[in-house]
């Protein structure tokens, strides 16, 4: 099966420019410290502002014109996250991880299924994200155990998933499954679906709720499904066995915009220690002056930048519709360790006070880890870069 193209044209510069202009108004307006640190410190899912970006049509962003949404190409999204992240990381997964669902159905789906989905999907009508990971099965995705069974005009699911972005404060997911348990390879046994928790009764529930370091506000809990009854034409494509594949194919998506959003957070943390590296007095002179900040400011600075241009690369490639696993995989692997590298350095720019929860620097610090993680791990991206590198090269 070939990959339907992921081409789309780059938005008119004046028009992406307004478009970027109202986002950073917004940004500035409504995620000030005290909105972001209330809602990250108690953990409080953020209703108002979700409302918010419902009306800006975030969560139609990348969806096509066509089926409501803002049909955004890659490279303006990404620039969109990286504005957004660098505030509060939090909220980009609201929309990313629904935009990932809403991509597996645009690119995979029927007519039939784009037509009845996607609209409500843009509208922010129904709120999602995606549902791969299990207890047993991370990065080895073709060792997951639920399974789809056929019944009739519906498949019956069985079994849990884990770590689901939105999964208490969304209702529908793509859900990976096995409806060929005993395929080998494993992969041409799985198939994806659209599961809807209002249409579940008691077969799709809420397991376990986790209680995170950071990334807070945002609900990552299990999904459990017992004998769920998903109606057939719910399995997107229509078609068994082309799930790994059409899951995977989100994932150079995932990846630009999880590099956007370590582009972000390194953006942000270099912000707060700009600012308090001018305010904060030794020796008579601000911090900045003393050259161990210096070379602190400098490598942060150029690493912020260097991340942000690998990110607008790879989404390049994606809007011209080549491959691009490498590119996003470099991306997501830079951009997430930029993040980390300077979430940690502006920490030690605010010195003692960076412990404290009244300065906002603790929570990029707390938030930035998990970006080396989703998406496929920053171990598997080096991998993933490497072989497709000696490919691109042969002896
Ligand atoms: C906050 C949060 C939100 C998440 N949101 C979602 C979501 O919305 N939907 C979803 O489906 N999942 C989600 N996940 C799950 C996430 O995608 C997985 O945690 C991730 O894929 C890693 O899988 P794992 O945790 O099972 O680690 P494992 O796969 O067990 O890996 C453990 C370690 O071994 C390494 N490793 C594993 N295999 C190899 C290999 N072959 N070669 C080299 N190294 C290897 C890994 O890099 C890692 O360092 C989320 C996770 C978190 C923490």
């Amino acid at each position: 099966m070939t990959a339907p193209t992921t081409a789309r044209p780059p938005m008119d510069p004046d028009e992406e420019a307004a478009l970027l202009e109202g986002i950073n108004k917004w940004v500035e307006k409504e995620l000030t410290p005290q909105v972001v640190m209330h809602h990250d410190h108690n953990d409080i899912w953020p209703a108002e502002i979700v409302r918010q970006m419902t009306e800006m049509g975030l969560f139609g962003a990348t969806i096509g014109t066509e089926y409501g949404g803002l049909g955004l190409p890659s490279a303006t999204y990404a620039k969109i996250v990286m504005k957004i992240a660098s505030h509060w990381m939090s909220l980009t997964g609201i929309f990313n991880s629904h935009l990932i669902m809403a991509c597996a159905v645009e690119r995979f789906g029927t007519e039939a299924q784009k037509q009845k989905w996607l609209p409500k999907f843009a509208a922010g009508e129904i709120r999602g994200g995606l549902g791969l990971t299990e207890p047993n099965a991370g990065t080895d995705l073709q060792a997951i155990r639920t399974t789809a069974r056929r019944d009739g005009d519906h498949y019956v699911l069985n079994g849990t998933k884990t770590w689901i972005t939105n999964s208490i404060n969304g209702s529908c997911f793509a859900v990976i499954a096995k409806t060929d348990p005993d395929a080998q390879p494993r992969y041409k046994g799985m198939s994806f679906f659209l599961c809807d928790k209002r249409e579940g009764g008691e077969g799709f529930t809420i397991g376990k709720k986790f209680d995170k370091l950071g990334y807070k506000a945002i609900d990552s809990a299990e999904l459990v499904f017992d004998e769920f009854r998903v109606p057939a034409d719910q399995l997107i494509g229509g078609e068994e066995g082309q799930g790994f594949f059409q899951a995977t194919g989100g994932l150079e998506l995932g990846r630009i915009n999880v590099a956007a959003r370590g582009v972000g957070i390194a953006e942000g943390a270099l912000r707060l220690a700009t600012q308090y590296a001018q305010e904060r007095q030794t020796m008579g002179k601000p911090i900045a002056d003393h050259q161990a900040i210096q070379l602190k400011l400098g490598e942060m600075v150029t690493r912020a930048r260097a991340a942000r241009l690998l990110t607008l690369d790879a989404a390049a490639a994606y809007d011209r519709g080549e491959r691009c696993d490498m590119e996003a995989g470099m991306a997501k692997y830079f951009a997430s360790e930029a993040g980390v590298a300077n979430a940690q350095e502006a920490m030690r720019i605010f010195g003692g006070y960076s412990y404290s929860k009244e300065y906002e620097i603790e929570r990029y610090y707390r938030d930035s880890m998990i970006m080396c993680i989703g998406e496929g791990t920053n171990e598997m991206q080096r991998i993933i870069i490497s072989k497709q590198w000696v490919k691109r090269n042969p002896a």
